[in-house]
């Protein structure tokens, strides 16, 4: 059972005006992936750092199994890092990469072996323990490294961007190599990224990050958005930032006026709302002001079926590219200020200047208050 507590954990640099991490609150489960996803800056990297013991914490208590670890020393932790670089010797072989821990930390012989040994098994490395890095694939190399830290049964790992430095084909398939493997140990893991797809299909939870510059113009403090299931990230953001965030491409968004069931854009168009949607505005005390509508791409279509289904929710709008991306079509048009892209078939082709007619599913948009950013539900 190894179970992590951050409890309202701060963190202010020496000589910074403001926290770069403020008010971080999260309980993480046993075995539990987390991933920390936002933009740069935004204090994804010192909160590891704070958990690993490579930062002091400024403000708050950081518990490990129940115990309070602020002023234990990195190595007492039971912690393993496992970096962008992984750092294996080059002229050791895989076997002596795993091993190298053991020996300076003085573990007997026979213990290495077996340590080794058993960790090269889970990670499918028996046949290339005697092999140099540089005889392996990235695949491999990265399981050396999780090697490495399976042999001193730490009970956390901790992941800054292990795989920002690959190329596209590669991160796609390590990517599925690093859940594959937490299947296998299930160990409580924290993986930082500013990838929002790696968060997507790695994490258990994902805790949403943004930052905002301080008042006086010198660096960011960085928050916590929300924390949730990807799935719940997906179709309940809690605020316009991580609507905006998680997804590709991107959550559409314009402002408009609700108008009793009609929400009234300034460029033009007029979209019926469904009942429900028309009832939750109304309740919130929005009917008659301003509102950011979102809709997702996917949820904007240029089929006749839909349109004829939803005469209420089309707009017209011209073409500004089309991009085919083999399984499907990216369509960017513009209608008045407004810009939208709709996810299509990739049978549909259109020239840019081409007028056509999109389909919004109003009832899976979401609303958002113009001043807050927050959600509207
Ligand atoms: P992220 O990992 O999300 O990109 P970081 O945690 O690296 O963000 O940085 C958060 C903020 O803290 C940034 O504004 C950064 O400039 C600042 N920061 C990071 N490390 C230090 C440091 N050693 N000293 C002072 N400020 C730092």
């Amino acid at each position: 059972m190894v179970e992590l507590n951050l409890n309202h954990i701060y963190k202010k640099y020496p000589n910074a005006s403001h926290y770069a991490v403020e008010d971080f609150d999260l309980d993480i489960k046993d075995k539990e992936f987390i991933v920390f996803v936002g933009p740069s800056g935004c204090g994804k990297s010192t909160t590891l750092r704070m958990v690993a013991g490579l930062e002091d914490i400024t403000e708050g208590e950081l518990k490990i199994d129940g115990e309070v670890v602020n002023d234990k020393a990195p190595k007492d932790r039971g912690i393993a890092m496992i970096f962008q670089n992984y750092a294996l010797y080059p002229h050791m072989t895989v076997y002596d990469n795993m091993a190298f821990g053991l020996k300076l930390r003085k573990y007997k012989k026979d213990d290495i072996d077996k340590r080794v040994r058993e960790a090269a098994e889970i990670l499918g490395l028996t046949e290339f323990l005697q092999r140099k890095p540089a005889d392996l694939s990235g695949g491999q190399r990265q399981r050396v490294a999780m090697g490495r830290a399976i042999v001193r049964d730490a009970k956390v790992f901790l992941m800054d961007e292990p795989l920002s430095n690959l190329d596209a084909k590669l991160r796609v398939s390590m990517r599925a190599e690093i859940a594959k493997i937490h299947r296998r140990i299930g160990s409580t893991t924290i993986y930082v990224t500013h990838d929002q797809t790696e968060a997507m299909t790695l994490a258990d939870r994902i805790v949403i990050m943004s930052s905002t510059k301080n008042p006086d113009g010198s660096g960011t403090i960085g928050r916590v958005e929300q924390i949730g299931t990807p799935q719940e990230l997906y179709n309940r953001p809690a605020n316009k930032f991580v609507a905006g965030f998680i997804g590709s491409p991107a959550m559409n968004f314009f402002e408009a006026m609700v108008e009793g069931n009609t929400l009234v854009n300034d460029a033009g168009f007029k979209i019926t709302l469904p009942e429900g949607k028309k009832r939750l505005l109304e309740t919130k005390g929005y009917n008659g002001k301003k509102v950011i509508f979102g809709i997702r791409p996917e949820d904007i279509s240029n089929h006749p079926l839909v349109r004829d289904t939803y005469p209420g929710a089309t707009i017209k709008a011209e073409v500004t590219m089309s991009e085919l991306l083999g399984a499907e079509t990216m369509l960017y048009v513009k209608s008045g200020d407004v810009e939208l892209v709709s996810r299509t078939d990739a049978s549909d082709t259109y020239e840019p200047g081409e007028q056509v007619e999109l389909t919004l599913n109003v009832a899976t948009g979401h609303f958002f208050d113009p001043e807050t950013e927050a959600a509207i539900r």
